[in-house]
Parts: C-alpha cells; sequence; structure tokens
C-alpha cells in the first residue's frame, strides 16, 4: 500500500545541503505494522513527512496504492490525508475550541466518514466515556494523547503514521496509551508505521528498520 522507491531528500540549510535520506526504498503491505528506530536527526521524521505526502523527495518515488504521490497536485494529497492517513505525533495536535466528541466527528466528517456508532465505539475504546461535553484542556496528557489516536483513526483510514507517539508521556502512561494503539490499529486491521526509539515497542511488530546515516537497514532487535 506503502512504497519508497530509492528515495532522496536533501534538505537546503545555511550551512549547505544537508543530505538525510539517500537511496531509501521500503514497502509496507496492507495490515502490517513497522517499526522505524534511529538516533535524534536521523531522518525518522522526514521519512513520515514524506510518507504523508507533507513535502516531497528530491528523487525517488512514493507510492500510496499504487498512486504516485509526488504526481498529484496539492488538493489531492490533502484530500488523500484527510480520506486515507491516521497521523499520530508527540504533541497530540487536538482542536482546542471542539470537545472530545467534536474532535472525533470533525476528523470523520472532513474523510466523509461520519459514523455515529463508530465513533461512540471509539470513544468507550479510548477510555473517555462521560468526558465527550469536555475540551481536551480539560484532559490530562494521556487523555488527550488518547483522543489524537482516536481522532486519527476515527475516519476508518487504512495506514495509521505516528511519530514518537508517546513521547510526551511518562512510562506508565506511555504503555498504556501505546498498547490502546496497537490494539485499536489490530481491531481496524489498519497498517501502521511508527516511530519510537524502544525496543518495547518495536518487539511485537512485524518488522523492524533502523536508519542509519541516511541508510534504511533491517533491524534485529
Ligand atoms: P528526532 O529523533 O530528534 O525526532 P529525526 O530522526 O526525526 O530526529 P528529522 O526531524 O527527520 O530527524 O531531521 C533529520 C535532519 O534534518 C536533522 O538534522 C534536522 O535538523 C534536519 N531537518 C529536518 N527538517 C528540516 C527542514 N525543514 N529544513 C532543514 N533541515 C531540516
Ligand atoms: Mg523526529
Amino acid at each position: 500500500m506503502l512504497e519508497f522507491h530509492q528515495v532522496h531528500k536533501t534538505y537546503t540549510t545555511p550551512q549547505g545541503p544537508l543530505n538525510v535520506l539517500n537511496d531509501v526504498s521500503l514497502r509496507l503491505a496492507a495490515g502490517e505494522s513497522l517499526a522505524l528506530m534511529g538516533e535524534s536527526g536521523s531522518g525518522k521524521s522526514t521519512l513520515l513527512h514524506l510518507a504523508a505526502g507533507l513535502d516531497l523527495p528530491d528523487q525517488g518515488t512514493i507510492s500510496f496504492e499504487n498512486q504516485n504521490v509526488a504526481s498529484l497536485p496539492e488538493p489531492t494529497r490533502a484530500k488523500l490525508r484527510r480520506e486515507q492517513l491516521g497521523l499520530v505525533f508527540q504533541q497530540f495536535h487536538l482542536v482546542p475550541s471542539l470537545t472530545v466528541i467534536d474532535n472525533l466527528r470533525l476528523q470523520a466528517r472532513l474523510a466523509n466518514r461520519d459514523d455515529a456508532d463508530w465513533t461512540d465505539h471509539l470513544i468507550e475504546r479510548l477510555g473517555l466515556s462521560g468526558m465527550e461535553t469536555r475540551y481536551p484542556e480539560q484532559l490530562s496528557g494521556g487523555q488527550q494523547q488518547r483522543l489524537a489516536i482516536g481522532r486519527a483513526l476515527a475516519p476508518r483510514p487504512p495506514l495509521l503514521l505516528a511519530d514518537e507517539p508517546t513521547g510526551n508521556l511518562d512510562e506508565t502512561t506511555a504503555g498504556e496509551v501505546l498498547e490502546l494503539l496497537l490494539s485499536l490499529v489490530r481491531e481496524t486491521q489498519c497498517a501502521l508505521l511508527i516511530v519510537t526509539h524502544s525496543p518495547q515497542v518495536a518487539a511485537p511488530l512485524d518488522r523492524c528498520l533502523r536508519l542509519s546515516h541516511g541508510h534504511l537497514l533491517e533491524a534485529a532487535l
């Protein structure tokens, strides 16, 4: 469903060109889960941004469901993101002026997939029953990130991209939130590409890759 073919990415910086991804190829099948590891600055977030079509490669191709993402105009890429991708980041990225339930419904509506039964089920699975009319600032960090995961999955996308989704949480909460994320990914049979520094997070997934000096390698845990 997602394929990188010989992708290169170089940023222009005041200090000169910075090559971040060098001949990166990868293939993620429907329903497959993949951990992406690598040192800070190795290009993990860059790879995820490219996968989401938020930035484009300098060379090589990125295809999503056999469409070359770079050949699509930005409005089409944005539609693809809304309808086909769930995105979760380290920061929670919720809409502060919307309640819990409206954060979920908004995302589903943007993707034309409003399904009240599914959002109700999600609220329960997220452990947010009874908190539907609260605003994000009235939730704990763990609850906010659970809501962010729910928001990403509200349109039932075939692919979830998660960039250190538990990086802002304490160890116990991080474990609980991650377990929830993986369990919802299994339930929705969604493919997962997750950036993590934790071997425990990577261990139960189908594959683990590591970025090192611009190259992507299969990693043993
Ligand atoms: P971390 O684990 O700290 O989040 P990362 O592996 O996600 O790191 P990236 O954010 O992909 O790393 O950054 C890779 C390199 O590219 C870093 O050296 C970063 O400074 C640089 N970089 C990232 N985005 C840009 C940009 N828009 N312009 C210039 N340089 C950038
Ligand atoms: Mg990063």
